[in-house]
């Protein structure tokens, strides 16, 4: 404001006071320890004075305040935004005071907090003028807030959730779980032995263990699930969602197969081992308790590393834990057999080729029949082991025999899904190839729907891979997963082998023929090679080659058998007709 020359009038005192006055205030305002501001009653309360604090405060010059009316709506924490713009509205209708706590985003992207306590001045006749008030920053504050917040929430040693979290978290579990069909299951580890490691090698070494447990742990678990340290050598993991039981169990397995690799610290490979309880279903103090007392359970018997507090689920763990023992040794003590089932082609009539299919010569029980362990070494990834040595001992036979009879023959292999997620799985297929010297087109990997589906992109990648090298891939037990026809035009497969369930009754007339011909007529339009599977009888080959299918397997042609049986056979070549 210029005020032209200095010329003594009453006027001009006046106005030379009010310039005091203005300067005496505008210093005392830029003296206060906060931002003190004139806002328009308008939507967006745009801004009509800020005090200069505002600039070191959000890094935008007071000029910018006034000059952009949205500056303010854009700076506001998305999250508080609705809430404060709410706050501001009732204020200019109800001239109430504002006093309101949000966050503020600073032009460098800091976050700020700020206390704003606003007024309405109104004028003489009570009408409103604008809203004044101040903000004050209170980040220092809501920052000291949080850290104590999480110091309250979580262990420092390991970063996983303490004690008083957890239970939040199990209450919080159990009460969502209410009306579901899924259940909450807790699991209750403590280390066998740990005050040992302390007293041997000291509490830092004991602390480095228990922080590298902590996150080998944290690694692990699914998402939803948490894990926490109750103190001490104690965890727990929370499983807010179980089906069944054996669920837990499979947690159990792999938490202690991250617990008992062995850690290096300072130089020296320890070994921990832990005992596991746990609970399924019930209160939350139910399954603290529960889960505790199975834990004392699994460290006192001995006979398993993990017990569940329910006898009857116990009992099934133990048998399941003793099985999984067994089957871990199985192959060391070479209690493993492949029986073969010859593939045929039905037109002309000879045999193809073999499908290999894993016995288990258990040492009491006799011979295990697959689907009542392959479950079980899939959960716990035994699979990778057993199913890299179904292939060398496959593909050894494949070639000793094509060696004798002087021609070749294909050989099949089924693969699991774990198998075909190992990140090695190229190079362990390529291995027994080479080992045994066969040639990759004379080896078929045999894969169900679900392992398709499970496995992924990566996985779909080492298939391609294995293709290009000439190996074939067979989509097994066509019709009981969810591939369509349509995927398979996707996937890089060779032979789609048909279920048996779809053949088994197509010669006593009903549906099923019709259905088998469905499927046949649109395999064969995508140009598909089909094997029918679980032809029993002379009448089912029949139907099945007329019907168009290239390939058949089932007991009609020759029933499993091991390796010897299978080589007579073949070199008498004795194969039935069809009727
Ligand atoms: P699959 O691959 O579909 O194998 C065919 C199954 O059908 C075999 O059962 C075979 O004995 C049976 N079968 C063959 N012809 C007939 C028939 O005419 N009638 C009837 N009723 N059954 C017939 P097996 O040997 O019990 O194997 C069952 C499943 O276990 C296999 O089904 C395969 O999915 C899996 N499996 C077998 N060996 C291995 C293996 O080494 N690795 C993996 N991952 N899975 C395997
Ligand atoms: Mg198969
Ligand atoms: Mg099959």
């Amino acid at each position: 404001m210029d005020c032209g020359p200095h010329v003594e009038t009453a006027d001009s005192a006046e106005a030379g006071d009010a310039r005091e006055i203005e300067r005496r205030y505008r210093a005392l305002v830029e003296q206060l320890p906060l931002v003190v501001y004139v806002d328009a009653l308008d939507e967006s309360s745009s801004n009509i004075f800020t005090s200069e604090q505002i600039e070191p405060l959000l890094g935008y010059p007071v000029g910018q305040w006034r000059d952009d009316p949205d500056l303010f709506v854009r700076t506001l924490h998305p999250e508080d935004r609705v809430r404060v713009l709410a706050a501001h509205a009732r204020t200019h209708k109800t001239h109430e005071p504002m006093s309101i706590e949000y966050r503020l985003l600073a032009r460098d992207g800091r976050v700020v907090f700020v206390r704003d306590e606003g007024v309405i001045v109104l004028d003489d006749e009570g009408d409103p003028l604008y809203l004044q008030g101040y903000l004050l920053d209170v980040t220092a504050e809501r920052e000291l807030q949080e850290q104590l917040r999480l110091q309250a929430l979580f262990d420092p040693l390991t970063g996983l959730a303490n004690r008083a979290f957890f239970h939040e978290q199990l209450e919080h579990a159990v009460s969502i779980r209410k009306e579901s069909e899924q259940r909450t299951a807790l699991v209750f580890i403590d280390l066998n032995e740990f005050k040992q490691i302390n007293d041997q090698y000291g509490h830092s070494v004991g602390d480095e263990v228990l922080a590298v447990l902590g996150n080998r742990l944290k690694q692990i678990i699914r998402a939803g699930d948490s894990v926490a340290r109750l103190g001490g050598d104690e965890f727990v993991v929370l499983l807010t969602a179980v089906a069944e039981p054996a669920e837990a169990a499979i947690v159990a397995e792999r938490l202690l197969d991250q617990i008992t690799t062995p850690i290096e610290v300072a130089g020296r490979h320890l070994s921990i081992t832990a005992s596991i309880g746990i609970a399924v279903g019930g209160s939350a103090a139910e399954l603290l308790k529960q889960a505790d007392a199975a834990m004392y359970r699994a460290k006192a018997n001995g006979e398993a590393d993990y017990a569940f507090y329910d006898d009857e689920l116990d009992q099934a763990a133990l048998n399941r834990f003793k099985r999984l023992g067994e089957l871990r040794e199985a192959i060391g003590r070479k209690e493993f057999t492949l029986a073969y089932q010859p593939v045929v082609n039905l037109d002309p009539f000879e045999v193809v080729g073999l499908e290999a299919l894993l016995r288990w010569q258990h040492p009491e029980h006799g011979e295990i029949a697959p689907l009542d362990f392959i479950p079980l070494a899939e959960e716990s990834g035994l699979i990778v082991p057993i199913g890299r040595w179904v292939l060398l001992e496959a593909c050894f036979y494949a070639a000793r025999l094509r060696e004798l009879l002087g021609r070749d023959l294909e050989i099949s292999v089924n693969v699991s899904a774990r198998q075909l997620q190992h990140p090695e799985f190229v190079e362990h297929v390529d291995g027994a190839l080479q080992r045994a010297d066969l040639p990759a087109h004379l080896l078929t990997l045999e894969l169900t729907e679900s392992v398709l589906v499970a496995s992924g992109e990566r996985a779909e990648q080492q298939l391609g891979i294995l293709k290009a090298r000439g190996v074939k891939l067979a989509l097994d037990d066509f019709g009981t997963g969810y591939a369509s026809l349509a995927y398979l035009q996707r996937l890089p497969v060779d032979v789609v082998k048909i279920d048996r369930s779809f053949t088994a009754k197509i010669d006593s007339g009903g549906d099923d023929l019709a259905l088998l011909e469905g499927i046949v007529g649109l395999g064969r339009a995508l140009g598909l090679q089909l094997v029918a599977e679980g032809i029993e009888r002379g009448a089912q080959q029949g139907i099945v080659q007329d019907l168009g299918c290239h390939g058949a397997q089932g007991f009609h042609f020759g029933r499993p058998e091991s390796a010897a049986l299978a080589t007579e056979a073949l070199t008498q070549a004795t194969l039935p007709a069809a009727s």
